[in-house]
């Protein structure tokens, strides 16, 4: 044990847990405190417990130890705490000060730790819930104390920072977290609901009300623009999502606002992404992946995802997570999505002609169902394509269907009452509580690959698999179709098939592709389907 006589100034602890740390990881530590001039030392936890006040802790959490575990939370309740460990073990540290992703270890990642385990120390920043515990804290918190505000905060990378390297867009975030953590209200709790939106909730008003957050416009290097609602107070509400959903609507409405739908113009840089998009509208730099989808138990291809990519001359095939958002300020959105619709009903014709028959999906974005005539528009897109109306699947986030809920709810009823499927996508990532899912419009849920991918690597009694089989089964409960996204191996194949999912879709079966290689791939299928006499399942 180390006194704290011995030095004048904190020790960082470098622990092992059950082995000692990998070389490479000391390394890096070493290089990082020499940077710092820290003092510091190596070895392993137990040999350092107690750990003495003043001291902050990096630990390596090993994965499957609860009394390590009990060790390691007892340590980050009373010191700051960096832990690296395994992603699925995030939820078991709430207290830990900064943790990293041990599948994601690098040494700037580590720098970034290290300077906000400083930060920590020096007293300056608020901890950061991560999305599995915050709502849990904050409703503990609220059942005590209802005297409390909340208020939601959204950012939307500067396209600097979207469209560059991986480690420009994780030291944004990183910055960004860091500038709430360090301004936020005294008091406040901060949960991180996405890697673009947190949510606080703090007495004082005051504070949240001021412009306590800076963006691009305050400061240059700052690359995001910040959206914050105004602090609602709690005891106005009987259930925090809905005092959430108040919010969402709120910074949606300012995003709209200054997208130039309703007022103030664009800045510079943003208008350049949008004379980009229009440009890339007018000249057909658009285009449509589709990702297929299978039927659980049969290996058949049954649908069909369609996923928006845009072709950029300079820069080259764009992902949609770096535009749409963009497109959605722009108010482009619409354009984009009733073009994306045609093109799938297009698609569908050809495939048919094929002698395949599949169910296309399509995403949608909250402004385009918030369009009053939206359901209308897509009747009449079906009619114009002479398509079945339940060939077609609209797949929507929670956030999409419920923020100008009486407009957007009244679309989707109308459209399910016409056959259309309606798809929760992402499911088990949004604000509201299982309990609605019976009061959506929906026909099937589509899991989070969040949820998904990782079940390849868990026990069968893992809390996540309970999490899992839980939704699963309250989805079969209310008839609603189940679908399973990022499926990535054999054994999440059978995880998902055991746990009754009805449909599948991920890079295991296939990724996203043209629609000559759906075909392709479709034929294929069939034909081994009809080589084993319908025997033949596809795992
Ligand atoms: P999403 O609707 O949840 O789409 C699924 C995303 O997961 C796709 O990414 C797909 O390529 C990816 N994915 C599928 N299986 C796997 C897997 O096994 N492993 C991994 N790691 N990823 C997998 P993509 O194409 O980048 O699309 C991202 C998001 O962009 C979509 O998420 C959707 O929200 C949005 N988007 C795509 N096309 C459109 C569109 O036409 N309109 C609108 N409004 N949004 C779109
Ligand atoms: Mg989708
Ligand atoms: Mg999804």
């Amino acid at each position: 044990m180390i006194s704290t006589q011995e030095e004048s100034k904190p020790v960082l602890l470098v622990l092992g847990s059950e082995r000692a740390l990998p070389e490479f990881l000391v390394d890096w530590v070493q290089q990082e405190c020499e940077r710092s001039q820290q003092n510091f030392r190596i070895g392993m936890l137990d040999a350092f417990i107690p750990i003495p006040d003043g001291h902050m802790v990096v630990v390596l959490a090993p994965h499957d130890n609860p009394t390590m575990r009990d060790h390691i939370q007892d340590i980050s309740t009373h010191v700051p705490t960096l832990i690296i460990g395994h992603p699925e073990d995030r939820a078991f540290y709430p207290e830990a000060s900064v943790w990293l992703d041990l599948t994601h270890m690098t040494p700037h990642v580590l720098r970034h730790g290290m300077a906000e385990l400083q930060a920590c120390i020096a007293g300056h920043l608020r901890p950061l819930l991560p999305r599995q515990t915050w709502m849990l804290q904050f409703r503990n918190r609220i059942k005590t104390d209802k005297q409390i505000y909340l208020q939601l905060v959204s950012c939307r990378w500067r396209p600097a920072a979207a469209g560059d390297s991986a480690e420009l867009r994780f030291a944004t975030q990183q910055s960004f977290e860091h500038q709430l953590r360090a301004n936020a209200p005294e008091d406040a709790m901060i949960g991180k609901l996405l890697d673009d939106q947190f949510v606080i909730i703090s007495h004082n008003e005051k504070a949240l009300s001021a412009h306590w957050l800076h963006s691009f416009a305050d400061n240059m290097s700052f690359l995001w623009t910040a959206f914050l609602s105004s602090p609602v107070k709690l005891d106005g509400y009987d259930d925090l999502g809905e005092a959430l959903q108040y919010c969402v609507r709120e910074i949606e409405h300012s995003r709209m606002m200054q997208s130039g739908l309703g007022g103030r113009s664009l800045n510079h840089n943003d208008s350049g992404v949008v004379q980009d998009l229009v440009r890339a509208l007018r000249g057909k730099e658009f285009y449509l992946d589709f990702q297929p989808q299978f039927d659980t138990s049969t290996g058949i291809m049954v649908g069909a995802e369609a996923l928006l990519r845009w072709l950029h001359p300079n820069l080259g095939i764009i992902p949609p997570t770096t535009f749409i958002r963009d497109a959605e300020m722009a108010g482009l959105i619409r354009t984009l999505g009733s073009w994306a619709l045609r093109e799938t009903l297009s698609t569908w014709h050809k495939l048919n002609d094929q002698g395949i028959s599949l169910r296309m999906a399509v995403n949608v974005s909250f402004p385009e169902v918030a369009d009053p005539d939206y359901a209308d528009k897509v009747l009449a897109l079906l009619e114009e394509f002479q398509v079945p109306a339940g060939c077609l699947e609209l797949e929507l986030t929670e956030t999409a269907m419920m923020l100008d809920a009486s407009v957007s709810l009244r679309n989707l009823r109308l459209l399910k009452q016409a056959g259309v499927h309606i798809v929760l996508d992402d499911f088990g990532t949004g604000f509201s509580s299982l309990s609605h899912l019976s009061d959506l419009p929906i026909t099937g849920i589509k899991l989070d690959r969040a949820f998904v991918t990782p079940l390849s690597q868990l026990e069968d009694n893992s809390k996540q698999m309970h999490i899992v089989a839980t939704m699963l089964d309250l989805a079969q409960r209310l008839e609603l179709e189940t679908t399973a996204e990022g499926i990535e191996d054999q054994n999440c194949l059978e995880v998902i098939h055991a746990l009754g999912c009805d449909r599948i879709q991920g890079y295991f079966y296939a990724q996203p592709m043209s629609v000559d290689k759906l075909i392709e791939r479709a034929c294929v299928s069939e034909a081994v389907l009809c080589d084993y006499s319908g025997q033949q399942s596809l795992f």
